[in-house]
């Protein structure tokens, strides 16, 4: 039966997301900044979507930016908070378990003299704010704590998070990309920056967001004919935008139910999964986690190998963030944790999403214990008694 549980990787486009943009690519494809009724249309659009995303995360629309993505959004946030008010300290605070775009932007700033501090997480994933607080100081700029995790599904305390950063007069930006449309979130519980992504949301992607408190500034990264405000040049994208509108008003509307009706699958996964199948555990937090994902590591064998018996079965997961599936490392985020080398090899990622019902959740319990089994009969660590 084909199943897709990789939902932290790609979304389908939400049918009426695809229905709102089609007019904008032939026939209303003006350019917002043009004085003519073409280009008064696609500013109309443009300022729709725009009101459409604010009203997401309870923001006014002249807080919103479009960018290209969730990585464009957290480039633009972190180096362009940093950067903006460097003179207000050179500390940027970001947890170990962010996602690889800002892990690699504050090896960034690193270069760039400032001094990042990694705030750690427990073995479940959550933020430890007690270190968190003792790593914010006075010289610190900037605290970037992401609302959730997607590979591993935490939720973190932000509101916390954002109230540390505070209190020592910095910053706080949190890349919200794995937890928007899931949780609910607003910009009330404290945040200065927030990074969102389109395709997340079942929008389109190649399309994101940034919130930028008002009153702020960024120091843009892409310069050119100031449109967004001045932080992000370049003709915008009408109808990806548009399509992020759309999809941003369908998920405030639908995501109550939809989270409710993730989360009982999400449990009976886990249950099913944890009892079918011997030495195989739940990554992450048990209750404090996003209703769409369940993260299991099975002892003795590679999450690789189980992917692709998976895939030949039709069924479609991930052994972790996709972003860096290709380099072979072990998830820095699962390490974060405190699992070795070996424990992290050996975990899947289920996410799951608006086309999954109870048989497919039934479908995967039937066929993973066959293929863990399988696997685990030919390698050498496993003990006699699991053959
Ligand atoms: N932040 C988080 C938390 C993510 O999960 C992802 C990946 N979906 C990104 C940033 C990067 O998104 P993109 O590849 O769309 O830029």
């Amino acid at each position: 039966m084909e199943t897709y549980m990789d939902h932290a990787a790609a979304r389908p486009v939400d049918l009426r997301v695809l229905e709102a943009m089609k007019p904008h690519f032939s026939e209303s494809y003006g350019n917002p900044a043009s004085f003519y009724s073409k280009g008064f249309e696609a500013l109309k659009a443009l300022n729709e979507a725009r009101r459409q995303v604010a009203s997401l995360i309870g923001a006014q629309d002249s807080e919103i930016v479009f960018t290209s993505g969730a990585t464009e959004s957290n480039n633009l946030a972190v180096i362009g908070a940093a950067q903006r008010y460097r003179k207000r300290g050179t500390r940027v605070v970001i947890s170990e378990i962010e996602h690889i775009s800002v892990i690699n932007i504050s090896k960034e700033l690193t270069r760039q003299g400032y001094e990042v501090k990694n705030a750690p997480v427990d073995s479940e994933g959550i933020v430890d704010l007690e270190q968190l607080r003792e790593l914010v100081n006075d010289d610190t700029v900037l605290v970037s704590i992401m609302a959730a995790n997607g590979e591993i599904g935490t939720v973190q305390p932000i509101e916390q998070a954002a109230k540390i950063a505070h209190d020592h007069g910095a910053l706080f930006h949190t890349d919200a990309t794995a937890a928007v449309g899931q949780i609910p979130l607003d910009v009330s519980m404290g945040f200065d920056f927030m990074t969102l992504s389109s395709n997340d949301i079942y929008g389109p992607k190649g399309v994101g967001a940034v919130y930028v408190k008002k009153g702020l500034r960024l120091k843009p990264h892409m310069i050119g004919g100031g449109q967004e405000g001045g932080l992000r040049s370049g003709s915008e994208n009408i109808p990806g935008i548009v399509g992020m509108g759309k999809a941003a008003e369908l998920i405030g509307d639908e995501m109550g139910e939809e989270a409710k009706r993730l989360a009982v699958l999400r449990d009976k996964l886990i249950e099913g999964v944890l009892k079918a199948i011997p030495e195989s555990y739940l990554n992450g937090h048990p209750t404090e986690r996003l209703p769409n994902n369940a993260n299991i590591r099975f002892s003795y064998i590679e999450g690789e190998a189980i992917l692709l018996s998976l895939s030949d079965l039709g069924i479609s997961v991930s052994s972790g963030s996709a972003c860096v599936a290709k380099t072979l490392e072990p998830s820095h985020v699962l390490r974060a944790l405190g699992l070795k080398h070996e424990e992290a090899h050996g975990s899947l990622v289920f996410t799951l999403g608006k086309s999954n019902r109870e048989e497919n959740v039934e479908y995967v319990i039937q066929s993973l214990p066959g293929v863990v089994k399988r696997l685990r009969a030919m390698s050498p660590l496993t003990p006699k008694e699991l053959m």
